[in-house]
């Protein structure tokens, strides 16, 4: 499985001290007690944003700390609240107690947990009035926040799956799109496994891709590794076939089918993802207009509506990634996270 794991300390804010103070009014050179308690401090509050799919934003970030409460002053003022901490995660994110290995909580789409608790502001001398104690002198300090170290861990699910004969460039187009490399953890397939980017058309919108090799003839009956990859891309919601426009053997489009059959194969809820079609290689041809015309004819060969783009890019180059970036977004966008059982 493809983990995404980031260790942080959170601290909720320690409660404001209560106050001694006693009112002196020109009349009044005695009055009584009237110190305020303290402020709360702000909790650290973790929400599942659906928006997000990645711990990216944690790395470097490592302390979040809510605000202390504020002391409690004279004439009966109690301290201000500290402010919360809102602390952003994806939905999926499990929140472990480091020291312990606990589990703390697994965030699903929308909540908002209480994580670290703030403390509760001390009470000041006006608290203490009684019938027999009219000049109380004591006040008591704030409570501590609770602050705790933990590991966030998040099983990555890939939005979209880049499937494709070998060397039409799927590994190469991976590693163009995408930066950031999660940390893939354990997974049992060594020599062979999928590997997992994260591409940034911008902070807010950030793609989990998949580069899905050995998708090979057979894969859909369990031979070799594809029947593990093709698990894997069954949970994406998107598919991205890269096409060699020169390939070693036959066409493009026969290409195009060889690996449609393997996913049909496999199954009908994969073959119906939004697809888009990438023709790969695109900076070997010199004249726009024969990569216009391969566009053209993948088209007419397999017989395609307009419901599915044909783009011509090249993942040497960078020409036509970003249109292929925004493309995948744009049929992302179109389904909702929680719609699709993303979720395990
Ligand atoms: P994969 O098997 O689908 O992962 O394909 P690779 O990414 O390993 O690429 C196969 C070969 O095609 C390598 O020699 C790449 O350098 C080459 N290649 C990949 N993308 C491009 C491209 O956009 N233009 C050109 N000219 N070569 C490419
Ligand atoms: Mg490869």
């Amino acid at each position: 499985m493809f983990v995404d794991q980031v260790i942080i300390e959170v601290r909720a804010g320690k409660g404001g001290d209560g106050c001694v103070s006693f009112h002196r009014g020109p009349y009044q050179p005695k009055g009584g007690p009237d110190g305020g308690d303290g402020g709360r401090g702000g909790d650290v509050i973790f929400y599942a944003d659906p928006g997000l799919n990645t711990l990216i934003d944690f790395k470097g970030i490592r302390h979040w700390f809510a605000e202390n409460g504020q002391q409690g002053r004279g004439r009966q003022q109690s301290g201000k609240s500290g402010q919360d901490k809102l602390v952003r995660v994806p939905p999926g994110t499990m929140v472990f107690n480091d020291q312990t290995g606990e589990l703390i909580h697994d965030m699903k789409p929308g909540e908002r947990v209480v994580i670290a608790r703030g403390g509760r502001g001390g009470f000041g001398n006006e608290h203490f009035k009684s019938a027999t104690n009219q000049t109380p002198r004591q006040s008591t300090p704030g409570q501590p926040g609770e602050s705790l170290t933990l590991r966030l861990e998040l099983r990555l699910i890939a939005d979209v799956g880049i499937v494709g004969m070998p060397n039409a460039g799927k590994s190469t187009l991976l590693s163009r799109l995408t930066r950031a490399q999660p940390k893939i953890a354990d997974y049992p397939f060594t020599t062979l496994s999928p590997q997992l980017g994260v591409a940034e058309l911008d902070p807010e919108r950030r793609i989990v891709l998949a580069d899905i090799p050995g998708l090979i003839d057979g894969a859909a009956e369990g031979a070799g590794l594809g029947h593990e990859f093709l698990r894997h891309i069954e949970r994406t919601r998107v598919i991205v076939h890269l096409i060699d426009p020169l390939p070693d053997e036959g066409s493009p489009a026969e290409s195009y089918r060889m690996i449609r059959d393997e996913l049909e194969a496999y199954s009908t809820e994969l073959a119906e993802k939004p697809e888009i079609i990438a023709i790969n290689k695109a900076d070997l041809f010199s004249d726009r207009s024969e990569v216009d015309e391969l566009v053209r004819d993948l088209r007419a060969d397999l017989r395609l509506g307009g419901e599915i783009d044909v783009l011509a890019v090249s993942a040497a180059s960078g020409a036509g990634l970003n249109e292929l970036l925004e493309a995948m977004w744009k049929l992302l966008r179109g389904k909702s996270k929680a719609e699709t059982g993303w979720q395990v």
